[in-house]
Formats: C-alpha cells, sequence, structure tokens
C-alpha cells in the first residue's frame, strides 16, 4: 500500500482512464482505513481486507463510470450500505449532487462521518427506505442517474428505482452471476414502470474477473403513480414474474 493505494488498485483507475488527484487518493484512503475501523465494532461490510475494500468496494464503484460519466449529475443510491457506490463515486465526481439513502441506521452513522470528516458538499446521507422514500414529491423524477449495488433482484430494483429517475435519466444496476431469469422478469417489470433496457456491459477490472456487469436502463416516461408498491406488496407480487 503506497499514498495512491495498491498497484492492482491503481491499474484499474487506469483502465477505467480515470484521473486523481492527490486530495481524491487521500479521500479514498480515509474512507477505507475508517470503514476497516467502524467494521470491527459495527458490520457494515462482509470485506475486512485493506486491499479487497479498494478493490472490491473502490473499483467496482468507480466501474459505473465506464457507462456515466457527465460533469453534471444528480444520483441516487439505494441501499448504499457503506456507501457503494454512491460515496466513492462522490470522492472521485466531487461536482455530482449525491444521496445515499439506507435503510439502517448505524450505516447512516457511519455515512455521516465520513462526509463531515472529507468536508464533501453536496452529498446527503438519508436514513429511511426507498419505497418510502419514491412517494415524497420532492424525489419523485428527480434523479438523473438512480443505482443500487447488492440490494435486491431487478425487478425490485426497477421499482423501487424508476419512481426517482427523470425522464431520460439512467438506472445502472451492478449485477454478476447467470442472471437469465432475474433478467427476463426485469425486462417485464421495467414495461411496467416506464423504463427499458439499454445495454448489458461487462466489467473486467484487476481482482473483478467474476462476471460483473453493470445492467443500464433508461426511463422512457413517467412512472406510474402507484409504484413502488409497499414492501410487503413488493415480496408477495414481484412485479414482471410469471
Ligand atoms: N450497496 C452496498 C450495500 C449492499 S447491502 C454495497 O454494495 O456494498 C444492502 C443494503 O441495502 C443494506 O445496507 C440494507 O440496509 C439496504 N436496504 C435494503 N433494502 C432497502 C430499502 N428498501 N431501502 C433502503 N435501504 C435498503
Amino acid at each position: 500500500m503506497t499514498e495512491r493505494g495498491s498497484a492492482a488498485f491503481q491499474e484499474g483507475i487506469q483502465q477505467l482512464r480515470l484521473t486523481l488527484n492527490e486530495e481524491q487518493y487521500a479521500q479514498m484512503l480515509y474512507y477505507q482505513q475508517a470503514l476497516l475501523e467502524w467494521n470491527t465494532r459495527f458490520n457494515l461490510t462482509a470485506i475486512t481486507d485493506a486491499e479487497e475494500v479498494l478493490l472490491k468496494h473502490f473499483l467496482d464503484s468507480l466501474s459505473l463510470l465506464r457507462v456515466y460519466d457527465h460533469p453534471q449529475c444528480h444520483l441516487l443510491d439505494i441501499g448504499t450500505g457503506a456507501g457503494f457506490p454512491g460515496l466513492v463515486l462522490k470522492i472521485v465526481r466531487p461536482d455530482w449532487h449525491v444521496t445515499l439513502l439506507e435503510a439502517t441506521g448505524k450505516k447512516v452513522t457511519f455515512l455521516q462521518h465520513v462526509i463531515d470528516t472529507l468536508g464533501l458538499a453536496h452529498v446527503v446521507a438519508l436514513h429511511g427506505r426507498a419505497e418510502e422514500f419514491a412517494h415524497k414529491q420532492m424525489y419523485r423524477g428527480h434523479f438523473d442517474l438512480v443505482t443500487a449495488r447488492a440490494v435486491a433482484s431487478l425487478a425490485s430494483l426497477l421499482e423501487y428505482g424508476a419512481p426517482y429517475c427523470r425522464v431520460g435519466g439512467l438506472l445502472i444496476f451492478p449485477k454478476k452471476g447467470d442472471l437469465a431469469e432475474e433478467l427476463a422478469q426485469g425486462r417485464r417489470a421495467a414495461g411496467q414502470v416506464g423504463a427499458m433496457l439499454l445495454a448489458d456491459d461487462t466489467v473486467t477490472l484487476p481482482g473483478l474477473a467474476d462476471g460483473r456487469r453493470l445492467l443500464v436502463w433508461q426511463q422512457q416516461k413517467p412512472c406510474p403513480t402507484q409504484f413502488p408498491r409497499s414492501g410487503a406488496m413488493m415480496a408477495k407480487k414481484p412485479l414482471g414474474s410469471g
């Protein structure tokens, strides 16, 4: 480890054609250490190895920039956990307005700690559930980009995410493994929430050669107001099933 992280991390940053300045590297390394330290007291992530945090959390989060990279963006990260991918993207794209939404209070406390310590502006950590915040008028159709990593099936993610996305905006969901059935269901769900599959992008980066993909959807029209349904309804009758 150096003050720019490991060799594999730097190689990945280069492959993504990103340029990080010294402050951004320092912010990443602070975040990495805070995560490892807080994780000994609270269960924030299953990953406890410093190098794996760099590759499987940070680099993986940054892979979204392969398919979406604009100078300005209002980003929503649903079920961000300890900040993946949203808080990592915020460090590398400081001009973005980032909203991190997370149901578990102690994770929100961690996010706020990192945000405050790094002095990041235009980033908020909200404590709550996606299916509830989505019915607040101020968030409806508000975001250019909606993401969620390791939170739910594609059909559920589309039901959570589409209401937040502006028409013409994107929803990007990182996934791995065999998705045939999940994707078929996701496509049916997308039709119901006004979204459409745009791209299915394979991600290969150092330490991440395990079938990672980015599923990219575009919001075609405003999501009908009945979505998202309650968590109980979503579990009982998943969108696009059958
Ligand atoms: N995105 C992070 C965390 C994944 S774990 C990562 O990739 O590392 C899934 C997280 O989603 C958990 O922290 C859980 O509390 C949160 N979550 C699950 N359902 C949610 C919902 N409906 N609304 C908000 N957060 C949710």
